[in-house]
């Protein structure tokens, strides 16, 4: 993989496939069953990088990231506001909107298109056929002035133009109903619908010409936990039956280590882990990820003190030298502030993380170990 170093030291120890936590085997029951294997890969990011704005005032919001989404996987991508998430996916699927800028890399989608040189005609054959994407806020996004029936009528007849009006009419029935909302809220306007059943209806409106990627940004931030949770069983439900790959981001690593088969972090517009989501719950070996984890409280088991992350992160136009996230990290040592470390690929190079603890020159903190539980999360994180 390119931009990866690999380091297989003698002593490999994999991460044990049973976490024994009851959150943990519910996220272990979670990528049992959906993990895809080696299915092709659907879309793949090589050395990305994207900057808002040019010259010395440039901000350095992606640099070269590697990202692959197979079919029928979920891929979680992790990180506070402002570590590139976003960009990363608006600049895969071309709605990056000035300044930003793509300044390098690759971004493929199945074998022959280039997602970043194709052409507007490519691009509006690509996007909602092939991939969807629902924003954090994309529920305020519905015309107030239409019918929800209406909103996916138009849909429908711009993008299959050969169905009835009873077929469209059929068909946006079954989406509602797919999301878990009658079909005779058809005629419903966007004012008679709560935020939770507005989100249902931009989920379903994004599957509504049956896509094989569906890039979820923050999609329910804004609602409340309970219906939260009922869409993302929803929304995961709807993966397992129709089997489409998706792209989930989130600032909550402890709710994507539930509902992700593989997780990427990132910190300050660089990955910094990936994963498969069971060994980041389990055993993170990112100190960003261990904070991250360690910033939300455990369900079970003793209470303890929230730890969270120290400090704010830096402003993109300056990242500090060497590793970005060495004047938050409690681990950071001499190198850390002179030398950025690559990403160096990990257990036979399953995973991979961007820290100098993990090159086998240093002996490495336990909580940062191979087996390590996240703190505080062992025995029992969401649920
Ligand atoms: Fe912390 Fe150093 Fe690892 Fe960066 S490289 S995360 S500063 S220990």
């Amino acid at each position: 993989m390119s931009g990866v170093l690999r380091h297989e030291p003698d002593d490999v120890v994999h991460v044990p496939d049973q976490p024994t936590s009851t959150a943990a085997s519910t996220v272990a029951s979670t990528v049992a069953s959906s993990v895809p294997g080696r299915a092709e890969v659907l879309i793949e990011v090589r050395g990305l990088s994207v900057d808002y704005g040019l010259g010395d005032d440039a901000v350095h919001a992606v640099v070269g990231a590697d990202l692959e989404l197979r079919r029928g996987e979920v891929l979680g991508l992790a990180g506070e506001s402002g570590s590139g998430k976003s960009t990363l996916a608006y600049a895969i699927t071309r709605l990056l909107r000035p300044p930003g800028i793509i300044t390098a890399g690759t971004a493929r989608f199945g074998e022959s298109v280039n997602l970043l040189s194709a052409g507007q005609r490519e691009l509006r054959g690509l996007r909602w056929n092939e991939i969807a994407v629902v924003l954090q806020s994309s529920m305020n996004a519905l015309n107030p002035v239409l019918s929800i029936g209406a909103q996916f009528s138009d849909v429908l007849r711009a993008h299959r133009p050969g169905m009835s009006r009873a077929q469209r009419r059929a068909r946006s029935g079954e989406l509602l109903e797919m999301v878990g909302i009658p079909a005779d809220r058809l005629g419903s306007y966007p004012h008679e619908l709560s935020g939770g059943m507005r989100q249902r209806v931009m989920i379903a409106s994004a599957l509504a010409l049956d896509p094989s990627v569906v890039i979820l940004d923050e999609p329910t931030t804004a609602l409340d936990v309970v219906t939260q949770r009922e869409i993302l069983s929803e929304l995961m439900a709807l993966r397992d039956r129709l089997g489409f790959a998706v792209l989930f981001i989130s600032h909550d690593l402890s709710l994507l280590a539930e509902i992700a088969d593989s997780i990427a972090v990132m910190y300050a517009g660089r990955l910094v882990e990936r994963a498969s989501a069971a060994a980041i719950y389990r055993a993170p070996r990112h100190p960003y990820s261990l904070g991250l984890l360690s910033s939300f409280p455990a369900l079970h088991g003793p209470r303890r003190a929230l730890e969270g992350i120290p400090g704010s992160p830096p402003d993109l136009r300056q990242v500090p030298a060497g590793c970005t996230f060495h004047p938050r990290c409690g681990y950071a040592f001499g190198r850390c502030r002179s030398d950025p470390p690559p990403l160096l690929e990990l257990d036979g190079g399953t995973r991979a993380a961007a820290c100098w603890l993990q090159d086998g020159t240093v002996p490495v903190p336990p909580e940062l170990g191979r087996h390590a539980p996240a703190a505080g999360l062992a025995d029992g994180g969401r649920s």
